[in-house]
């Protein structure tokens, strides 16, 4: 079986509890322990193979992993921010450059597409405060595939998304 590693990594409140919880459980719930740091698995069968998969999803304060742990952790990335607040957008291109700087150096497992940038929240477009387009830009500055969704509304796409990384760790 194989073994899969995806860490959801993002500043705090850019959904990445709820991005997670909603892929494992197809439920959108309000309010997360913000202080709880998780590591939730899950067998799947994914193109007819078995795959056993932890997510790493860190609380807001830095938990049990630095960066750098988790860095070396995971196998894939999924970076979140949430459209409606531009600082979350300012953190997640800071996540993207820690990610591209370590696969110069040390970290050889990883690849350019096991990073999905994900702008959260697009149920509140009429909030918004980062274009589509900066995150289309900022996800082809590192080669990396974005998306916008909604966690509370977009429950296919969210799915869609998980898979899609999953295909691409596994197959490369
Ligand atoms: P985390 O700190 O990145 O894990 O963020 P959470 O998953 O705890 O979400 C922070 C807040 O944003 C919570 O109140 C969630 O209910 C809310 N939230 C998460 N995703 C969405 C979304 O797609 N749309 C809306 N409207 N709210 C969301």
């Amino acid at each position: 079986m194989a073994e899969v590693k995806l860490a959801v990594l993002g500043g705090g409140g850019a959904g990445k509890s709820a991005l997670t919880v909603r892929f494992l459980t197809r439920r959108f719930i309000g309010e997360y322990a913000s202080n709880a740091e998780c590591i939730y698995t899950k067998h799947l069968c994914l193109d007819g193979r078995q795959i056993h998969l932890e997510i790493y999803d860190p609380c807001s304060q830095r938990g049990k992993l630095s960066l750098t742990d988790e860095l070396h952790w995971a196998d894939g990335f999924i970076i979140v921010y949430d459209i409606s607040d531009r600082a979350s957008f300012a953190f997640a291109k800071a996540l993207l450059y820690r990610i591209r700087e370590s696969q110069l150096g040390a970290c050889k497992k990883m690849v350019e597409s096991a990073v999905f940038l994900v702008g959260n929240k697009q149920d509140l477009c009429h909030m918004r405060e980062v274009g589509w387009d900066e995150g289309q830009k900022l996800a082809m500055d590192n080669k990396c595939q974005f998306c916008e969704l909604s966690a509370a509304e977009h429950y296919q796409e969210v799915v869609a998304m998980f898979m899609k990384v999953l295909r691409n760790v596994t197959s490369s």
